[in-house]
């Protein structure tokens, strides 16, 4: 059992596309801060708000296991981790508590841009390359087709030309990286943005009234910016 926090702990990003405007945005509802030498902590003066900088897909981990209590992280990789949870007979602990409207992509299934595309059936039998195994699978799933994801951690748009799958299941905001690769999107299976995750609980301790607190502020900063 952890022990009694009366401090909220947020994981955001560390680097990388979600991690500036994660902290412009909670400096935007007035948090101030003081970092750690080893740039992992930051200790929050204005309000018993701290923040744990992470690489993205640690986050939903951290706060089903109460290391944290919020997270700011893409739609994508949380249901992802939702999914991967399930799939190993443990329950789905985490929600999405705010959509925060940036950061916006969608995780696209994308084919050699010299073929055409006749919808999901094309996919029988095909290797898709992806990192986002559990939620292709579920798309595929309700499509009825079946296909072989290859699971890559990186680099999944060059996986067609180097011979390691036939087609992509990626993350895409402008095309370019699709393009550049000769690939082109048929059809989106996710559409994704930053959000706040949350437990799907109430957070014990007084730190609900923290985050109530902070959510208040943070709707009035998203309200504003729109
Ligand atoms: P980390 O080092 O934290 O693991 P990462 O390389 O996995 O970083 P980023 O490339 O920084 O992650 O992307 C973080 C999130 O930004 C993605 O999970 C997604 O929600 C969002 N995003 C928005 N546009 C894009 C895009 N074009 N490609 C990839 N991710 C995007
Ligand atoms: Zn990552």
């Amino acid at each position: 059992p952890a022990q009694p926090r009366e401090r909220l702990r947020v994981a955001i990003q560390k680097s990388g596309r979600l991690g500036d405007p994660a902290r412009e945005l909670l400096a935007s509802c007035g948090l101030t801060w003081r970092e750690s030498r080893d740039r992992l902590f930051c200790y929050g003066e204005s309000l018993p708000v701290d923040l744990l900088l992470v690489r993205d897909d640690d986050i939903p981990g951290l706060i089903a296991d109460g290391v944290c209590d919020l997270g700011i992280v893409g739609r994508n990789v949380l249901v992802e981790h939702g999914l991967a949870r399930e799939a190993q007979g443990r329950g789905v602990e985490l929600t999405e508590w705010r959509q925060l409207g940036w950061g916006t992509c969608r995780l696209d299934i994308a084919i050699d841009e010299e073929q055409e595309w006749t919808g999901p059936e094309q996919l029988a039998g095909l290797r898709i390359a992806t990192s986002y195994p559990h939620t292709l699978g579920r798309w595929l799933a309700e499509q009825g087709v079946q296909a072989e994801p290859v699971v890559l951690n990186g680099s999944v748009e060059i996986a067609p030309r180097l011979g390691q799958a036939d087609v992509v299941c990626d993350l895409v905001s402008t095309g370019g990286t699709l393009r550049a690769n000769q690939l082109t999107p048929v059809t989106t299976i996710l559409h994704s943005e930053a959000v706040i995750a949350g437990p799907g609980h109430q957070l014990d301790d007084g730190r609900q009234e923290i985050a109530d607190l902070l959510l208040r502020r943070l709707d009035g900063a998203v309200q504003l910016k729109e």
